[in-house]
């Protein structure tokens, strides 16, 4: 008998009646998505499990691509028997000996929802238990640290059997927090911000800020495949690419050269908004890391975050540089990020920031500029590309949200 379903566990969840609801419909959503080259499988979800039947689909390849989906807290493949018991002594001898190597020692586990079944836990234990070492010669038991766990869960409607506990990626399932705005720079922070914000269930549209011809086609293109990398986790992901050159110059030309920085991130951080704002966003993130650079000391912060009210996620505030690159290597954002191209903001960027800007001071030398008709030419001239996975073909895009 082989595997015929994944059983998957959710990951922590508020028992609250609506969110349970938003949760499981998310992680439903968010799993199909990456399935959805398995054209046979279906999807079974009830309030305390979730099932993904194989029909006949490679379960091996399912199970690597659950390790990355976020909300599920463990999984194991399974085989769904009813009640009777020489069909569920089949099932567990069958699966039993799929993985059984000479020598291996087990336990058994059982869960039972269902109350009213006849035998308790400890008479379903003995009664496999026994059927086991009957049909195996020379297996053995060993209940601290067996090789094999075989799990029998007694559910209202059926009997699950497994033997295998697999990790989830914990977290959120991905869109159930709702949504933020990632600022995503071609640098190594920002993209981990952004797995993280999704790890806690954040929906993320990416936000870049370029300057041709200061920045190349190339520098473009790391920030294309860097939300690939993001959308190979939720499926898929707006990339909203924000012309600012022009912005950048007028900076340039009227703003104090050690308070140039601080503008730059001041109408980068209202532009990001006003995109948020025109795209139903909650938040906007960054990859900003306290005192890693000039513009995130909290002096800076301080005067940056002045132009906004909206929540401002920066899941790499505590991190130091060698954790956050550990994360962007699991990730395998690292050596895109890496690439030697330029971003708008290494090209203009003074050779003495301030890192102690004052917020008055700012706020008075921009008073004198007239920004606004750049920065509304700019919200209009950005461009929205929606990047799709990997296995995800281009004519399919559309179905993707
Ligand atoms: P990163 O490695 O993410 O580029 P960084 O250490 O280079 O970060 P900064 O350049 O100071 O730090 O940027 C801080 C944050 O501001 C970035 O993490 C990102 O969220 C945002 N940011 C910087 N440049 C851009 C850009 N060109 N487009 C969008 N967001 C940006
Ligand atoms: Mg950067």
């Amino acid at each position: 008998m082989n595997y015929d379903r994944i059983l998957i566990r959710y990951g922590e969840l508020s028992t609250k009646g609506k969110n349970r609801k938003v949760f499981i419909y998310k992680l439903r959503r968010n799993i199909k998505k990456v399935l959805r080259d398995f054209e046979q499988i279906e999807i079974e979800a009830t309030r305390e499990r979730m099932f993904i039947l194989l029909n006949g689909e490679d379960g091996q390849e399912i199970v690597e691509r659950l390790k990355g989906v976020f909300g599920i807290q463990s999984f194991s493949p399974a085989i769904k028997t009813d009640k009777e018991i020489e069909n569920m002594k089949d099932a567990a001898l069958s699966l039993f000996q799929r993985i059984y190597q000479e020598g291996n020692t087990f336990k058994i586990t059982t869960k039972r929802s269902d109350k009213r079944y006849h035998l308790d836990t400890n008479g379903v234990n003995q009664l496999f238990g026994a059927h086991l070492l009957t049909n195996i010669p020379g297996l053995k038991v060993d209940v601290k640290k067996p090789d094999i766990n075989l799990q029998i869960e007694i559910r209202h409607e059926a009997v699950y059997f497994s033997c295998e506990n697999i990790l989830g990626a914990g977290g959120l399932p991905v869109g159930s927090s709702g949504k933020g705005m990632l600022m995503l720079s071609g640098g190594i922070d920002s993209p981990v911000a952004g797995y993280l914000s999704m790890k806690r269930g954040v929906e993320i549209e990416a936000v870049h800020f370029y300057s041709p011809p200061f920045t190349s086609e190339r520098s473009k293109q790391k920030v294309l495949d860097l939300s690939e990398k993001l959308a190979n986790i939720s499926g898929a992901v707006k990339l909203h690419i924000v012309p600012f050159t022009a912005i950048q110059q007028l900076i340039q030309q009227k703003v104090p050269e050690n308070y140039s920085m601080t503008t730059t991130r001041r109408l980068m951080l209202k532009i990001t908004d006003e995109i948020r704002k025109r795209n139903d966003g909650l938040a906007i993130i960054t990859g900003e890391s306290l005192g890693q650079v000039a513009s995130q000391t909290l002096e800076s912060m301080y005067a940056i975050n002045d132009v906004t009210n909206t929540p401002i996620l920066r899941p790499l505030i505590t991190m130091d540089k060698n954790e956050i690159i550990d994360l962007a290597q699991m990730l395998d954002t690292f050596d895109i990020s890496n690439r030697p191209f330029e971003d708008c903001c290494t090209v203009f960027v003074p050779a003495s920031p301030k890192t102690k800007p004052k917020k008055e001071k700012v706020q008075y030398f921009e008073s004198k500029i007239d920004f606004d008709t750049l920065i509304t030419q700019a919200v209009e001239d950005t461009e929205v590309i929606t990047i799709a996975p990997k296995s995800v073909e281009e004519n399919e895009v559309s179905d993707l949200f």
